[in-house]
């Protein structure tokens, strides 16, 4: 990746780890056979595999055999949803502020949607009363409920989630995309009450195009892919080997160093978010709440987000100039097209169509210092104050 003066965007993929790069080209240097054969090179390719899933289990708490590799956050997203429904016919639901890897899929199989509050979290009351109202009918099978948000970096208390589950469709498995949680949170703790847990290696430092699917032992799943019967039968499909071992590298690093790492980068997030605000005016800190003496309690979000929503801006245009000044920030979550839609997420919280046309998300990591983090607040300051002498 070529880094810009500042590089904000770390949400959207953070570079790789310098010892997750050296893993991989070493393993792609290795001309490794297709581990499910049978001859030397080919027993290499498992060794290494194998070797992969004992470290990853360790890291995401579980058992390597139930770590099932996949081509990413997406594909083990939909592999939980789909293969979750295909095993046990109910319904399947999820949160209104999920990536679109949940919420589309959720919406295809004429799942439910869970509303939020305006903290973000999933609304525990109304998921209560609408498991409790649905009894007699189809049982809903699955409630997806991400650990860390992609746009506001809220974190869900997964343990209240399956409170409620347990009291009102103890039957129903819960699945979190941990995806965006795992730089910043102890996975292995944070997600322990979930079945189902997906992780994406380029959002921790490891490559793009491999993630993991966690299926703890008894969850119900149908495999999505069929063929050559990989991954226990649970993702057919010849493995990422080098992706897989260098994803496997940046997990146990970002796990190594995650306490250091969190206390940095939450300092420079404040520094960044402090140093906006102080200067602009009718700019809003999203799902940060202020406390009686007027401080803002970040403690709910996860450590390398700032979030704002700007007043008469409108985000492209800014987006615009922060690029030209050499900084890399987005609106909401990145898609394939470029465009930037209206965030589900913001108006599931309530923040209003005209308000959250000016949001910008910046997103730090484990490479942020302090002079990204001031170049990019100088940097926000001025295209604002262009922006809006420009409106006046
Ligand atoms: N889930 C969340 C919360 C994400 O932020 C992303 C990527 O932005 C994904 C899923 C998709 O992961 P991948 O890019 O590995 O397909």
């Amino acid at each position: 990746m070529a880094v810009p003066g500042a590089y904000l965007d770390h949400a959207a993929t953070t570079p790789m780890r310098p010892e997750a790069r050296a893993r991989m080209v070493e393993a792609l240097a290795d001309d490794l056979g297709n581990p499910s054969g049978s001859h030397r090179s080919a027993r290499l390719a498992r060794r290494a595999i194998d070797e992969a899933r004992e470290s990853l289990a360790e890291v995401l708490g579980c058992r390597p055999g139930e770590v099932v590799f996949t081509g990413g956050g997406t594909e083990a997203d939909n592999l939980a949803v789909r293969g979750v429904q295909a095993a046990r016919p109910g319904l399947v639901s999820c949160s209104a502020v999920e990536h679109h890897a949940v919420l589309d899929v959720v919406e295809a199989l004429g799942g439910i949607v869970w509303p939020v509050g305006t903290d973000g979290r999933i609304d525990l009351d109304a998921l209560a009363s609408g498991l409790a109202a649905r009894s007699g009918g189809a049982p809903v099978v699955l409630v997806s409920a991400m650990l860390a948000n992609n746009e506001i970096g809220v974190i869900t208390d997964l343990s209240a989630v399956r409170g409620v589950l347990d009291q009102h469709a103890p039957h129903a498995v819960l699945h979190t995309d941990a995806v965006q949680a795992f730089p910043w949170l102890d996975v292995s703790s944070a997600a322990a009450p979930a079945g189902l847990v997906s992780v994406s290696a380029h959002k921790f430092g490891g490559p793009q195009g491999v993630g993991a699917l966690v299926v703890r032992d008894g969850v119900p799943l149908a495999a999505q892919s069929l063929g050559g019967g990989q991954e226990r039968g649970r993702r057919s499909g010849t493995q990422n080997v080098a992706g897989i071992v260098a994803m496997a590298v940046a997990a146990r690093c970002t796990a190594d160093e995650r306490a250091d790492t969190v206390a940095r980068v939450a300092r420079l997030r404040d520094r960044l978010a402090e140093s906006i605000t102080s200067r602009l005016d009718d700019v809003a800190e999203t799902a940060v709440p202020v406390d009686s003496a007027g401080r803002p309690d970040r403690s709910g979000k996860v450590a390398g987000s700032c979030h704002l929503c700007i007043g008469g801006v409108e985000n492209e245009a800014l987006l615009f100039l922060l690029d030209q000044a050499g900084v890399a920030a987005s609106a909401a979550s990145s898609c394939a097209s470029g465009a930037l839609d209206p965030s589900h997420v913001l108006a599931a919280i309530g923040i209003e169509r005209d308000l959250a046309r000016g949001s910008l998300r910046l997103s730090l990591g484990t490479t942020t210092t302090e002079a990204e983090v001031d170049a990019a607040a100088d940097a926000v300051v001025a295209s604002v104050t262009r922006l809006r002498r420009h409106a006046a």
